[in-house]
């Protein structure tokens, strides 16, 4: 075919176009060159199906596309052996772009111009991004086809002329722009290309070297890869890394087309977490490493790549949220990760065991945070026992269920979350035949509630959080059997020599347990506990976080050693104390007389009077009480160590109460 020498000018609505190019897409120069190269791929991979369909008879040759940097004409070309275009398929898909609307659309997504791209068939128009002209030179593959030349300067004019090309194919040449020179760089396209082209089906090549695999292992059938096949592309992605726990392969073609790999890998600091991304692919184009909304938000733990053509290009963050292609897609990829997961717990309970300590987190933060993979992930997850051993949810109920239920009939789940500060608890819990679950994990105090929410009838309570026998209360409980008298005495024996520990305050409590039960033992309430944990999780709640910690002493009237601090105590005291205990009682008596016959409730001024003068001498007799209780208690090392060893079992003992506390062992000896 002839073509003469023209010049026309670009489409009726384009005006204002390239300027429009330049301003709004100047945040996204580089990805210009991903447009180039995709469009030389598809010109190539074009002329690949005519050939195998017999369209195309001749030889298909090298196929790979360059790029060549040429600093001293100030030029980049990205040159391709595909289809090539005649002097009519320029005129049609290069001057003739579908700009129908383009003015009405860039008025309306000004702010997230990257949509022009892709949505307008923009690509190879953002080339003017960093050229000041752009020239083609092409010829296409069909018989007897004249090679042709196009330019075009960044106004709406060009020129489309014949040109003298022996090559099949299409060359783009660049004629950079001054304020773009950092693509006359070599090392600057090599990393770019390395960045967007790295998987491209068609090898790219620069400086003298192809800088792609062709073959990215998510594009194969599972079955023809080895387990080396996946951890080698796990390597190429993320090199310098541990290999991953495992992965799992996606592969659909309806409702949409989605492949990838996804890997659960070793996480050894969070660092790594944010820097090596899951990332999105296009065709095997590079897309971005910014999967939020397409992945579901557990899923940012993960790495290895996706590639959706459905996944729309170039839009804005905003616009790919509220997209159902991409939340259909989201919803997939939770159910395949769930589904697969569910196969290997069923195909390799023993892998799945040894690796649940690394991917715990994964799931534990996917159950937490999507309802539909916790419903899913409730059949597989695990739990774990203080020996080891682990369980699903269903095997452990089976398993403590008849040992473990309250007198309300809830099941109660001991665990730990340190298993060596509460060595003492998970050791007496696990005496008397209790499972101990070990929940150390960072997530596991929410786990610990939003489980204790789902599973029917059931109670989390740390082994510390009670005295073993008060840890599942039945119906037996016996009272310690202690005298108001005894009560107070002994109160204020105990408490008077509790050392000051930093942020903590002690409660003291009787009960009477087994007489192997240790005499004296620091418990911290679960309720209080849990209160501060989620406190130092919420902001705006810091009233909580900085409460002293709350602990109680219990001491075990049943045991002999404290039997015999009660009755040397009570020996010692009674003489003193009975009067003045005598005096407080009285003084209770008269006051809660006086108040009884108040009429209506209300005290006279004078009644009240005296009230307030019984109950200061109700104070001052219990201060007396205390005062002598502690004097008694401070000749007495029995009660000090006795607490001391409490204190030392629960890891609160430390600093000079712990030194103190070694010398009076000694001298105790
Ligand atoms: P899109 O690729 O989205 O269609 P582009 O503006 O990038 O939009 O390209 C417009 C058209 O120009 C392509 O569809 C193709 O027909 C043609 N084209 C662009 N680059 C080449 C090339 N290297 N070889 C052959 N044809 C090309």
């Amino acid at each position: 075919m002839e073509i003469q020498k023209k010049q026309g000018s670009i489409g009726v609505t384009t005006e204002n176009i390239f300027p429009v190019i330049k301003k709004f897409l100047y945040s996204d120069h580089e990805i210009f060159l991903r447009e180039l190269v995709s469009n030389a791929i598809d010109a190539t991979q074009k002329l690949k199906t005519l050939s195998s369909f017999g369209e195309y008879k001749g030889e298909l040759g090298d196929m790979k596309v360059t790029v060549t940097v040429d600093k001293e004409a100030g030029t980049l070309t990205v040159s391709d052996h595909g289809i090539g275009m005649t002097g009519e398929d320029v005129e049609k898909y290069i001057n003739q772009i579908a700009f129908s609307g383009a003015e009405e659309f860039l008025e309306k997504y000004k702010d997230t111009a990257n949509s022009i791209i892709g949505h307008f068939g923009l690509g190879f128009y953002s080339a003017f991004m960093v050229a000041k002209k752009v020239e083609i030179r092409s010829l296409s593959y069909k018989e007897g086809a004249q090679a042709v030349r196009w330019e075009c300067d960044g106004s709406p004019v060009y020129t489309l002329e014949p040109f003298e090309k022996s090559e099949r194919g299409t060359e783009i040449i660049l004629h950079v722009d001054d304020d773009s020179k950092e693509f006359l760089e070599q090392g600057r396209i090599t990393s770019l290309l390395r960045k967007y082209c790295r998987f491209l089906p068609v090898p790219v090549e620069t400086d003298g070297s192809v800088i792609n695999n062709t073959e990215p292992a998510w594009t194969k059938k599972p079955a023809d890869l080895t387990d080396e096949d996946y951890l080698r592309f796990y390597h190429e992605l993320y090199p310098g890394q541990d290999d991953p726990l495992f992965w799992i392969h996606l592969n659909v073609d309806f409702p949409f087309t989605l492949t990838g790999i996804l890997y659960f890998p070793k996480i050894r600091n969070n660092f790594e977490v944010t820097r090596n991304r899951i990332q999105l692919y296009s065709n095997q184009v590079y897309v971005t490493d910014s999967v939020e909304g397409v992945v579901p938000e557990f899923m940012m733990l993960l790495q290895g790549v996706i590639d959706s053509p459905d996944i729309p290009l170039n839009v804005s963050r905003s616009y790919l949220q509220s997209d159902t292609a991409v939340k259909k897609i989201s919803g997939y990829i939770t159910k395949k990760v769930s589904s697969r997961l569910e196969e290997i717990f069923k195909s390799d309970r023993a892998d799945f065991e040894k690796k649940w300590d690394d991917i715990k987190i994964f799931i534990e933060y996917g159950m937490l945070t999507d309802d539909k993979f916790r419903d899913a992930a409730m059949k597989f997850a695990l739990l774990k026992d203080t020996e080891g051993k682990y369980f699903t949810f269903e095997e452990y109920k089976t398993l403590i269920e008849s040992s473990q239920t309250d007198a309300e009939g809830n099941v109660v789940y001991l665990y730990t979350t340190d298993r060596i500060a509460q060595y003492n608890y998970i050791n007496a819990a696990t005496d008397r035949g209790y499972s101990v679950l070990v929940m150390d994990g960072q997530l596991d105090s929410h786990f610990v509630a939003m489980l204790e929410s789902k599973l029917e009838k059931s109670r989390f309570v740390r082994v510390d959080s009670d005295i073993t026998d008060n840890l599942i209360p039945g119906s037996d409980k016996k009272e310690a059997g202690l005298t108001p008298m005894e009560a107070d005495v002994l109160t204020g024996v105990f408490r008077s020599q509790i050392p000051s520990v930093e942020k903590a305050e002690f409660l003291v409590q009787f009960e009477s347990l087994s007489g192997d039960s240790a005499p004296v033992t620091v418990i911290q309430n679960e309720y209080m506990r849990r209160m501060k944990e989620m406190a130092a999780l919420q902001p705006g709640m810091s009233f909580y976080g900085e409460l002293p910690d709350s602990y109680s002493l219990v001491i075990n009237v049943a045991h002999p050693l404290v039997a015999k601090v009660r009755s040397e105590a009570m020996g010692a005291l009674t003489p003193s104390v009975e009067p003045m205990f005598n005096a407080m009682n009285d003084s209770q008596d008269q006051a809660r007389k006086i108040r009884s016959e108040a009429k209506d409730g209300k005290l006279t001024d004078d009644d009240q009077k005296k009230v307030d003068t019984l109950e200061a001498s109700v104070g001052e007799q219990r201060d007396k009480i205390s005062a002598a209780a502690g004097e008694y208690a401070g000749g007495n090392p029995l009660v000090r160590q006795l607490i001391d060893l409490a204190l030392l079992s629960s890891g609160l003992l430390k600093g000079r109460d712990l030194s103190e506390f070694v010398k009076r062992s000694v001298s105790l000896l």
